[in-house]
């Protein structure tokens, strides 16, 4: 197909959008190449995003029930030493092995690996480390970059005068000590999993967030629930606070707060302060002036249903596109940009993307949150607490709940949140359901295996009409 161009496919990025749009495209018949700046493929989530940081709450969490006593109060007495080089070298095996892993599915798939930085020389050109390269379609799938906060200087590297003690996520991962004192500005998901890594191993955590609640984003009641637990697991919380300077001595730093509404400075004093204000698309030196593509007030690249800009032959999927930043909602955009490529219909339901926080307990929601729905029309709201289920019960997790809402008239399920040990694979059922068009009564009357905890997305269902069994 691809006669007058090197390629029928040229993706841009090898993260979970690219990486996963080239072996689609290149399943379905296409000559395919990704170009990859990075020395790994696998983009931010294998490399600095979901897997190490899945890599260490892991582990820190075996830490922590050993060091708590939680193990001890199932008849497991150990006293747990900690060997961070042994952590962080499975963090990093964790990498090596997936990021490969990915190289393999490239040549299996017969997808090319273009080392380098790509920049559009013209809609169907794109120069990938001084050499010239044309393609039929080109998915723009760059993906994001940490959002600096104004004034703050970042330095992940600890061998600098004052490396390691401004860092962003991939510096917090790739911490040599457990600091005494941390500081975590922005209480969203990546400043909840990496402070509650380090507090697991024995930091002070403060979390400061400008909002009045955690989770910008999540459920009002799962917002207030989860700052209670994060709470009483140890985090000082300042929440309606913003920061107004960031200050390094050698290697201390002072973060001065002051209440959102003004006034009243306090300087908080730490080993190390974890920059996570947010994600920004990656769009710099991609030449898009080449192209004739703007950006939109975001600075994202704006697509259509089927995830083509508005150039000819020109497509972007995954972080850089709007829509939340997460690497499931962007592997399901490449496969959907690589069926509508080659001329399948390729589908995302971005109203049915499932959020989770990985900590312990885990949080997840899909769906709308009971404020967005209330918004829309009358609801009906079910909860469970996890309490009342028997197997978290059993495993000493009482803490959390489940949420079901759905339409008053219809019945059908408008949005799940769950505050559980094992949410995060809680929710995929949620999900599903949500995809087929299920009503509260569909999940209520579905047979759940016993005793799990998804037990409780049952029971919530059923707590819709008022009838759940076990409280
Ligand atoms: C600490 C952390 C934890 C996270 N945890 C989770 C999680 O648990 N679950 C979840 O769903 N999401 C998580 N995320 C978010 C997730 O990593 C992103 O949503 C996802 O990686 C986006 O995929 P992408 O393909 O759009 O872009 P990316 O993964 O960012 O990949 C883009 C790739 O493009 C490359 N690139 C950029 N410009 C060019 C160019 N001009 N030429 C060639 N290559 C280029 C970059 O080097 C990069 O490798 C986390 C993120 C972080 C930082």
């Amino acid at each position: 197909m691809a006669e007058n161009y090197d390629y029928d496919v040229l993706v841009i990025g090898a993260g979970p959008g690219g990486y996963v749009a080239a072996i689609r495209a290149a399943q379905l018949g296409l000559k395919t190449a990704c170009a990859e700046g990075r020395e790994t493929l696998g983009g931010t989530c294998l490399n600095v995003g979901c897997i190490p940081s899945k890599a260490l709450l892991h582990a820190s969490e075996y830490f922590e029930a050993a060091a708590s006593g939680r193990m001890a109060a199932m008849g497991v007495k150990v006293t747990p030493e900690l060997d961070l080089p042994t952590m962080q070298g499975q963090r990093i095996d964790a990498v090596k092995g997936l990021t490969g892993g990915i190289e393999f599915l490239f040549k299996k798939n017969k997808v090319d690996w273009l080392k380098g930085y790509a920049t559009f020389k013209d809609a169907h050109t794109v120069d990938v480390a001084g050499k010239s390269v044309t393609a039929r379609n080109i998915v723009i799938a760059t993906g994001s970059s940490v959002t600096p906060l104004p004034g703050v200087e970042i330095d992940n590297d600890p061998g600098n005068k004052n490396g390691g003690v401004v860092v962003d996520s991939t510096g917090a991962l790739e911490l040599t000590a457990v600091p005494k004192k941390m500081v975590v500005i922005g209480g969203g998901v990546i400043g909840l999993e990496l402070g509650s890594v380090w507090r697991r191993l024995g930091a002070e955590v403060t979390v400061v967030e400008f909002l009045d609640q955690l989770l910008p984003g999540m459920d009002g009641e799962v917002r207030k629930e989860a700052g209670r637990i994060f709470k009483k697991q140890g985090m000082t919380l300042k929440l309606s606070t913003k920061v107004t300077g960031v200050t390094v001595k050698g290697r201390k730093a002072t973060v001065t707060v002051e209440p959102a509404a003004g006034c009243a400075t306090e300087k908080l004093e730490a080993d190390v302060v974890l920059v996570s204000i947010g994600r920004r698309p990656n769009t710099e030196g991609l030449g898009l002036d080449k192209i004739g593509l703007e950006l939109n007030a975001r600075g994202q690249i704006e697509t259509d249903h089927d995830f083509a800009t508005k150039v000819d032959g020109v497509w972007a999927v995954g972080d850089v596109i709007p829509g939340p930043m997460l690497a499931h909602k962007a592997e399901d955009e490449g496969i959907a940009v690589a069926e509508n490529i080659a001329g399948l219909t390729g589908i995302v339901n971005h109203e049915v993307i499932p959020g989770v926080v990985y900590t312990m307990p885990e949080i997840a929601g899909v769906g709308l949150t009971e404020e967005a729905a209330r918004q829309r029309g009358p609801v009906k709201v079910g909860k469970f607490p996890m309490l009342a289920n028997s197997r978290a019960k059993t495993n000493h997790e009482p803490d959390g709940f489940v949420k079901v809402i759905a339409d008053a008239q219809t019945d059908r399920v408008l949005g799940v949140w769950c505050i559980a040990a094992v949410a995060g694979t809680m929710i995929a059922q949620a999900a599903q359901a949500m995809e087929f068009g299920a009503t509260s009564e569909d999940i209520a009357y579905t047979c759940h295996a016993h005793p799990t905890h998804s037990e409780a997305i049952k029971e919530a269902a059923m707590a819709v009409t008022g009838k759940p069994i076990h409280i």
